[in-house]
């Protein structure tokens, strides 16, 4: 089930970045420790009581040097073209102003449901300066305090009411569902069409097009595909379409839905930092990887030129070492053939499940190998260790005192863990857990 998406709207300094990171708190991530992370927080997945949802902080969205006021109104039509429900931010230190009023416009002409934060009330005899804020006509607005966390619930209780149960997109389990991504003009339009004219490629339904997306089923050897095309969807007319935050959200949005992501760079022109920020996302999602050289017909090339180029982004993308890589061209359609067949490995790793026997003795090798570490005097004790989900792969590692598990033995067991059960193409997370 696709989860609901909440949009933060308002101008600028009322405190929707400290909202946002309120709701989303603090995530533990797999990449944590992993350098060439960038994480971007305009967009993270967040829950309240038994909901799950993702949050939009459209406020991280700038477009380009437009003015203050043009800039907050195709925020607020970002929040009404991507959310299912919109939380606006209001300053109740500064009282009700033109610019609020501004947004309040916009969001009339939405059917979007809204919910009304009077932000900064930080203690309760500053209550009565929300009276204002009825006016705008979005019902009672919730008195909170993003810096105190006060209100918080209540507003988020609202916010929940509003959820609606979603039937948009249900696809088969065995299904498996690929998205690309990649800057613009890496050739992912060029790439899925090229995937879709391959020969032992079968579409079969073309028509599921979703708000963010151009969902294309097909079977490929047997096995169904669906492929969900961000790229060849282009808002068009709408000024915030290229700006690069946005098109991120979509990526993500992307992301989300797939089992595998292929990360789309361009042969021609090498990497660079945007390249590795979208691969991080892709990462930090969890998500079946595989690295799409593209454009490899315009590269001028001897033996070398290859092994060279993998290289190079090995090095750029150190938290995708375990990234199968394929270099082609959508124009040429040469070496297109060494694709579906690793996202078919990427797709069956990520949803690998490993005896929980072989998996103890893989351990246990491992820490004969290399003893557990200590810290001030206590060492590391591992009792057990079983995988408990699948989607990436995740294991529970039960120890004397999680803390005692560093990232360099972390990463050390995750390596004994790929060598014995080639876990190519997919992340795979490591949760150490105290057993008493
Ligand atoms: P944004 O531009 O809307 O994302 O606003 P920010 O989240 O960056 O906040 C703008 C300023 O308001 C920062 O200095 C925050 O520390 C401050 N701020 C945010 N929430 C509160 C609050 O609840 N009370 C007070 N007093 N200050 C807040
Ligand atoms: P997108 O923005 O990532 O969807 O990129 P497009 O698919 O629209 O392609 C951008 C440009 O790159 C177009 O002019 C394509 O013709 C060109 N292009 C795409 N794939 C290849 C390729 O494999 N080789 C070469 N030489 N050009 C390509």
């Amino acid at each position: 089930m696709p989860k609901p998406v909440v949009a933060i709207v308002g101008r600028p300094n009322v405190g929707k970045s400290t909202i946002f990171n309120r709701i989303v708190g603090e995530r533990v991530s797999i990449v944590e420790d992993i350098p060439g992370v960038t994480r971007d927080r305009i967009y993270a997945e967040a829950e309240w009581l038994t909901h799950q949802f993702n949050i939009i902080d459209t406020g991280g969205i700038e477009i380009g040097d437009e003015p203050f006021l043009a800039q907050i109104r195709h925020q607020a039509e970002i929040a009404i073209d991507e959310a299912d429900v919109i939380i606006f931010v209001t300053n109740g230190r500064e009282g009700l102003t033109a610019a609020d009023e501004e947004v309040a416009k916009i969001l009339y002409r939405s059917n979007k449901p809204v919910v009304l934060a009077v932000n900064k009330i930080d203690n309760p005899n500053m209550r009565e300066q929300i009276f204002d804020f009825y006016s705008l006509g979005f019902g009672e607005p919730f008195p909170i305090s993003g810096s105190h966390g006060i209100g918080l619930g209540d507003l988020l209780d609202e916010v929940v009411k509003h959820f609606k149960n979603k039937t948009e997109e249900e696809y088969d389990e065995d299904i498996i569902k690929f998205s690309l991504i990649g800057r613009p003009n890496v050739g992912k339009s060029s790439l899925v069409n090229a995937i879709l004219g391959e020969e032992r490629v079968i579409v079969s339904d073309i028509a599921g097009t979703t708000r963010d997306a151009i969902d294309t089923t097909f079977t490929y050897n047997g096995q169904d595909f669906v492929i969900i095309d961000t790229a060849g969807m282009r808002k068009k007319g709408k000024v915030y379409e290229s700006t690069e935050k946005y098109s991120v959200l979509r990526a993500l949005k992307a992301i989300e839905r797939s089992d595998v992501v292929l990360v789309v760079l361009n042969g021609e022109e090498g990497i660079i930092e945007q390249d590795k920020r979208i691969a991080g996302y892709a990462h930090e999602a969890g998500k079946g990887v595989v690295i799409v050289v593209n454009k490899w017909d315009a590269v001028e090339k001897d033996e070398k030129t290859m092994k060279q180029f993998e290289q190079k982004i090995r090095d750029h993308f150190l938290f995708l070492d375990y990234a199968p890589m394929v270099f082609l061209s959508a124009k040429t359609k040469k070496r297109l053939h060494t694709l579906m067949p690793n996202i078919i490995m990427a797709s069956e790793n990520h949803a690998k499940r490993v005896q929980t026997n072989v998996l103890n003795d893989v351990i246990m090798d491992a820490v004969a190998m290399n003893p557990t570490p200590t810290d001030k005097g206590t060492r590391l004790k591992i009792y057990y260790a079983t995988q408990v989900a699948v989607k990436p792969p995740t294991f529970v590692i039960f120890v004397n005192d999680p803390e005692l598990l560093h990232f360099s033995y972390e990463r050390f067991l995750e390596n004994r863990i790929r060598d014995a059960f080639g876990f190519e193409g997919t992340p795979i997370k490591i949760i150490a857990r105290a057993r008493k």
